[in-house]
């Protein structure tokens, strides 16, 4: 077993923490332990960053940063394989999701960044038009200071470069609190921002866990300029509490119950093909899954029928197989989550198309936490399986009979973070997509991502947007400089 440790100040360090063990869940074994930061060390990783911020690192310029940024990701590049068993250990997701998706996305992450702080920092600096007193105003953009990043499990390296290359673009130092049951993937980014000669304390990683652990400590810390999260929607609120001592800007990417609305003029196959991606790719352990789908009557029974023949030709499997094509879930305990919803399900009703029950593997993986993917029909839609976030590998199928029914059953949630249209008709796909209450809409596709895009969610999916010069506005400060003339 490895150990895992705090990096504070560039160095690798045991926090004054418990140690707790880092679980395989292809296997259900532990294959790491890592330190837990105490408060001391999170004011030391926070201090280490303020000081880095009144050093050199608070006066690079954007070509200085766009090299550092470029160089980050060649070194992630190289170090691919490094990235790839620790995320696979940490999280048993199959090496052809990992090795397409995670890793090459954590390099990319920094790459689109770099590309475009350039490009930004001359929109920044343009001079606005002088007004009528007489004087010349302009704005200028500073970092925000000292960045908190907290993350979750799921797109571990994804999701944590995605808000610390946008941070380290904007000149910010941050210190970063991974999930504890994934701390593996951001630990090696240390190494990387050694080796490519970033400033010591501009990027730490303090380790451990929410309340009363690592992430309490540091959102609360009163030398943090910022905070930006992605999880729950339920930790998001008590982050937002924290953040509003010291008045804080946060940013936060959280839950979602999202739905696929498909029409029965769409694409059928490709309607089929593209919703058993959105609904099982990682397991169904994707903020932007789909787990309510709408279809028009006329193709319900269709639809259900090819989706349940994708849904029972997954293969789950130990990550490394070829043949693997669905990982486990995280934990056990999110196992026990996610099965719960198979018994509220079934005890309200539903008809279980497929699956609906935890999934065995024979020798090493005996002990992973499997589950079989899962399709519902026949639930009101006040069924918990309809109204609350499982994250795991399901969906529950409904009819509609007309564009206003399915607009109204897809917007009754309380989150909105992403939704998925299936239709020919242009005008259609224009008007729904317009009338559907989510961050992300996509139409005839899933997960396309352009990473200069708004990425974010409505309602309590989330607050902001990060992605391009979005996540600049986040990660620095307009200052506005007024000159008499
Ligand atoms: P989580 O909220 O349990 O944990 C996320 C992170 O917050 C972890 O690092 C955890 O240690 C930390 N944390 C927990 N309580 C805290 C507290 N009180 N103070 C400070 N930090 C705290 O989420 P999770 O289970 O790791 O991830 C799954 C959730 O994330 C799902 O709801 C999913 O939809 C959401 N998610 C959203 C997006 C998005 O972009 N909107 C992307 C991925 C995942």
């Amino acid at each position: 077993m490895s150990d895992i440790l705090n990096f504070i100040d560039g160095a690798y360090v045991a926090g004054g923490g418990r140690w707790f063990d880092v679980v395989n869940p292809a296997t259900g074994q532990p294959h790491a332990r890592a330190s837990e930061a105490a408060e001391a060390d999170v004011d030391r990783a926070v201090a280490a960053a303020r000081r880095a911020m009144a050093g050199p690192w608070g006066r690079t310029s954007e070509a200085d940063r766009t090299a550092m940024l470029n160089a980050i990701a060649d070194e992630i590049d190289r170090r691919a394989e490094d990235f790839l068993a620790a995320e696979i250990a940490d999280t048993g997701k199959p090496l052809s999701l990992a090795g397409t998706v995670d890793i090459p996305r954590g390099a990319a992450n920094f790459r689109i960044f770099a590309k475009m702080i350039g490009a930004e920092a001359e929109r920044l600096y343009e001079m606005a038009t002088p007004d009528g007193a007489g004087a010349l105003n302009y704005a200028i953009r500073r970092p925000k200071g000292v960045v908190a990043v907290i993350s979750p499990w799921n797109l571990p390296l994804l999701l944590m470069t995605w808000k610390v290359a946008p941070a380290l673009a904007c000149g910010n130092a941050v210190v970063c609190k991974p999930s504890e049951e994934t701390p593996s993937t951001c630990a090696l980014l240390g190494e990387v921002m050694r080796a490519v000669g970033l400033p010591d304390g501009v990027f730490n990683v303090v380790h451990g866990f929410g309340p009363g652990s690592a992430g309490a400590f540091l959102t609360a810390h009163p030398d943090v300029d910022a905070i930006t999260f992605t999880g729950e929607t339920r930790t998001g609120e008590a982050i937002m509490k924290a953040a509003a001592v010291g008045t804080r800007d946060i940013s936060s990417e959280l839950g979602g119950k999202n739905a696929g609305v498909i029409f029965a003029d769409c694409d059928l196959e490709a309607a089929i093909e593209g919703t058993a991606r959105s609904t099982f790719t990682n397991c169904g352990q994707v903020c932007l899954c789909t787990e309510r789908l709408y279809v028009e009557r006329p193709i319900f029974d269709a639809f259900v029928a090819g989706l349940k023949a994708k849904a029972e030709a997954l293969v789950p499997g130990a990550p490394f197989d070829s043949a693997t094509t669905i990982g486990p879930l995280i934990s056990a305990e999110h196992r026990t989550k996610v099965m719960g919803y198979f018994e509220t399900a079934a005890a309200d009703g539903a008809t279980v198309v497929t699956g609906g029950s935890a999934f065995a593997l024979p020798g090493d993986h005996e002990g992973g936490f499997f589950v079989r993917p899962t399709l519902w029909t026949g639930l009101a839609e006040d069924s918990a399986a309809v109204r609350e976030e499982v994250f795991g590998p399901v969906a529950h199928i409904a009819p509609f009979d007309s564009e206003a029914e399915a607009i109204a059953l897809a917007n009754d949630t309380r989150y909105g973070l992403a939704a998925t249209l299936w239709t020919r008709d242009l005008s259609r796909a224009h008007r729904v997509g317009a009338a559907l209450e989510a961050g992300i809409i996509w139409v005839n596709t899933w997960n396309l991502r352009d990473l200069r895009t708004a990425f974010g969610g409505a309602k309590q999916s989330g607050i902001g947007r990060e992605g391009g010069a979005y996540s600049f506005d986040f990660y620095s400060e307009t200052r506005n400089i007024c000159i008499k003339l």
